[in-house]
């Protein structure tokens, strides 16, 4: 069965459910998580811009604050992450 990806012939069993030889999963999967990282990073830098100007967080409250960023980190990252490898994977099926 070819890849959907790079067409080279694999056993079936090799492939996944959306038809991706392991290297190019990886790679899909690469992709997803350096987006992931940049969006994270991004939307975690927002927040703190916000908490610093809007809120002002006082001691007691720091440590919600910090993890208020972990998680906007975590989910930002997450979300991001699935949507790059799910829009390569649409390009790449589209593609043939
Ligand atoms: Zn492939």
């Amino acid at each position: 069965m070819p890849c959907r990806s790079c067409h080279e012939l694999y056993a079936a069993s090799e492939l996944d459910r959306y038809l991706f030889c392991p290297p190019c999963r990886q790679q899909i999967r690469r992709r997803g998580a350096s987006w992931g990282r940049i969006v994270g990073l991004a939307a975690s830098v927002g927040v703190a811009a916000y908490v610093v100007v809007a809120a002002q967080p006082s001691r007691p409250y720091l440590f919600l604050y910090a993890l208020a960023l972990a998680l906007t980190y975590v989910l930002a990252s997450r979300i991001a992450s699935s949507l790059v490898q799910g829009y390569y994977r649409a390009k790449a099926g589209s593609r043939q």
